[in-house]
C-alpha cells in the first residue's frame, strides 16, 4: 500500500495535531483514533485526539481512550503553530458530527484518511484508500513512513480497527497483506485473542432484550430482510445504546436474504439505516444516494422520520438494485 506523500508531509511538518474520528463511532474509528494518536503522542508534537460521542463504554479496554475529548477544545490552535487536522474513517464531513465548525477549522488544513469508497474527497489532503479492509491497515503504513516506532499500545488499537472492520477476518477483502499486517501489529505486542474476545463475545443483556424485540419484527420481502428497533422497544428494555451493528450482522448471515436492513429509531425521530449484504451485492450507492455511505457490503445512512416513511425511501431502492445487479450476473 502506497502512503499518500502530502499526507506524510503535512503531519511531519504539524506542531499540532488534531485528530478526530466519525460519530457514533466503531471499533475501526476509534482504533484508528487511538492508535495514530498513541504514537503521534511519542514525538514531540501536541497531539488532540477529538471524538464527536462519547466513546461508548464497550471501548474503555482500549489504552488512552480517557484521554479523547469531545467536539473541538474552546479555542483553535493559535494561527502558526502550524496545526493540522487528520480525520480518520470520516466519508464526508458530516461524519465529523460537532467535530466539524467550518469558522473554528479556518485555516487549519484537513488531512482526510480512510477507506470508504464513498468519500467526498473533502480535505486538503485526500488519501483515500477503498481496498484497505479498515482506516487502521491505513495507518499502520503511515505510522511507519512518518518513521515512528510501533508500540504495544499503539498497535492493540490498530489490531482493534482491523478486526472490528473484517469482522474477525472473515470478510470477503481479508487477503494475505491484511494477516500480515495484523501479523506485524502481534509482534509489536497486540493481543489478538484479547481483543477477539472484547470484539465479539461481551454484550450486554439489554441489547440481546433489543435484539428480541427487533426480530419478531423481521420481514422477508424478496431478497431483502429487515426489520426495526424503536424507541418503544428501547423505552421497554431500557436500553438506550447502539447495538444495531450487531443485529444486522446477525440477520445478514440467513440463508433466504441477500440483503439485510435495519431501521432504527433514533431519539430526535431521525431514522438510522444499517444495511448489509452477502457477496456480489453492493448496498453502497443506495445508502450514498440518500445522502450516507459505507461499504460495498455494509453502508447506512440517516433519514427523516417516521419508520414508515424511511422503510418507504429505502426499500425501493434497494429492490431496483438487487434486480440490476442479479440480471448482470
Ligand atoms: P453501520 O451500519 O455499522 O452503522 O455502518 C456501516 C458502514 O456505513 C460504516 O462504514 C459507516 O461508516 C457507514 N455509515 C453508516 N451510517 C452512515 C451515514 O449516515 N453516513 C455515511 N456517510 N456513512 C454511514
Ligand atoms: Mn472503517
Amino acid at each position: 500500500m502506497k502512503v499518500e506523500k502530502q499526507a506524510i508531509e503535512r503531519i511531519s511538518s504539524a506542531q499540532t495535531v488534531l485528530v478526530v474520528c466519525h460519530v457514533a463511532p466503531d471499533g475501526d474509528a476509534i482504533g484508528s483514533l487511538l492508535g495514530l494518536g498513541t504514537a503521534l503522542e511519542q514525538t514531540p508534537k501536541h497531539v488532540t485526539l477529538i471524538c464527536p460521542d462519547p466513546v461508548p463504554e464497550e471501548y474503555d479496554h482500549l489504552p488512552r481512550w480517557e484521554t479523547v475529548i469531545g467536539p473541538l477544545p474552546e479555542r483553535p490552535p493559535p494561527s502558526g503553530q502550524g496545526a493540522v487536522l487528520v480525520t480518520l474513517d470520516c466519508s464526508a464531513p458530516d461524519r465529523l458530527g460537532k467535530a466539524y465548525d467550518a469558522q473554528w477549522l479556518a485555516g487549519i488544513p484537513i488531512v482526510n484518511i480512510d477507506h470508504h469508497p464513498t468519500n467526498t474527497y473533502f480535505g486538503e489532503v485526500n488519501w483515500v484508500e477503498p481496498s484497505a479492509v479498515a482506516t487502521a491497515q491505513m495507518l499502520v503504513h503511515l505510522i511507519e513512513a512518518l518513521h515512528i516506532p510501533l508500540d504495544a499500545d499503539s498497535a492493540t488499537c490498530l489490531l482493534h480497527g482491523l478486526v472490528s472492520d473484517t469482522l474477525g477476518f472473515r470478510t470477503p477483502n481479508t487477503g494475505v497483506e491484511v494477516l500480515r499486517t495484523a501479523i506485524r501489529l502481534m509482534e509489536a505486542g497486540a493481543p489478538l485473542p484479547y481483543l477477539t474476545d472484547r470484539i465479539f463475545n461481551h454484550r450486554p443483556l439489554g441489547m440481546v432484550r433489543m435484539w428480541t424485540h427487533a426480530l419478531q419484527e423481521l420481514t422477508l420481502e424478496g431478497h431483502i430482510l429487515f426489520s426495526e428497533v424503536t424507541q418503544r422497544m428501547r423505552r421497554e428494555v431500557g436500553y438506550d445504546q447502539d447495538g444495531d451493528a450487531g443485529l444486522v450482522n446477525f440477520m445478514n448471515a440467513t440463508n433466504e436474504a441477500d440483503i439485510a436492513v435495519v431501521f432504527s429509531e433514533l431519539e430526535d425521530g431521525q431514522i438510522n439505516v444499517s444495511m448489509r449484504s452477502t457477496a456480489r451485492y453492493d448496498v453502497s450507492q443506495v445508502a450514498f444516494q440518500l445522502g450516507g455511505g459505507g461499504h460495498t457490503q455494509a453502508a447506512g445512512c440517516t433519514l427523516p422520520g417516521p419508520l414508515a416513511d424511511a422503510k418507504a425511501r429505502v426499500l425501493p431502492l434497494l429492490h431496483q438494485a438487487w434486480h440490476a445487479q442479479s440480471l448482470q450476473r
